[in-house]
């Protein structure tokens, strides 16, 4: 084998840059963090989010939204799709394996205007990386109706009015072809949970479906 071949069979069986995502140091196997930055992962219990009347949604995440969490969402900003992958692995670690008994992944939806820039929706990628590993189908019901504004400029009143309304069935489901979602178990993800106003109004929207449950996982949460 010439060298160059033997470089590049190294190089694919690395499935993660051997560099930790918090220090930046090098950091061995596939490991996301290394031990220091890991020791800094603050891990959080999970939060009951309403959705009116008889249904609470509990809310999971890998983490707090800090440091080296922190990380791995902003990572969106600079086009990392590895980054999702790596969130799915840590929010499977770290949630409860119960969470993960649903009948559906649905993603909290990016509005096309914010994907055109993008080019991918992080929340969306984690529900795909989640569905590789657990099997559990994603379902994109759920469709952004208007651009809200960033919701981390807005004061936690103004989150919960930005919001309201932005979510609805999309179009293609509208069209035919909706699935059955009464008394299924509905699992939706968001990379990131601050005040959970967004959650709350799309487990509103899907709550109009009558599933039996309906949970949410993120992959962080910010503390207030
Ligand atoms: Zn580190």
């Amino acid at each position: 084998m010439s060298m160059l071949a033997s470089l590049f069979k190294t190089l694919l069986k690395i499935p993660y840059p051997a560099f930790c995502r918090g220090c930046e140091l090098y950091c061995p196997d596939d490991a996301i963090f290394c031990a220091t930055c890991d020791q800094h992962l603050r891990a959080l219990v999970s939060v009951h989010l309403s959705l009116g009347k008889n249904m609470v949604m509990p809310v999971y995440s890998a983490g707090a939204y800090d440091f080296p969490l922190k990380n791995l969402i902003t990572a969106k900003f600079r086009g990392d799709l590895l980054a999702s992958r790596q969130l799915a692995k840590l929010v499977i670690s770290r949630a409860p394996a119960h969470v993960f008994e649903c009948d559906y992944i649905v993603p909290v939806p990016l509005h096309w205007m914010r994907y055109a820039t993008r080019g991918f929706n992080q929340a969306h990628e984690l529900a795909k990386a989640l569905s590789r590993i657990t099997k559990i189908p994603v379902l994109t019901v759920i469709a952004r109706r208007r651009s809200t504004a960033f919701q981390s400029k807005l004061s936690a009143a103004l989150r919960q009015n930005n919001v309201k309304d932005a979510f609805g069935v999309a179009w293609r489901y509208q069209l035919g072809g909706m699935p059955q979602l009464e008394g299924k178990r509905i699992l939706l993800v968001d990379d990131l949970c601050t005040t959970g106003s967004t959650l709350m109004s799309v487990g509103k929207e899907l709550k109009k479906f009558k599933p039996a449950q309906i949970s949410a996982v993120v992959g962080a949460r910010a503390v207030y």
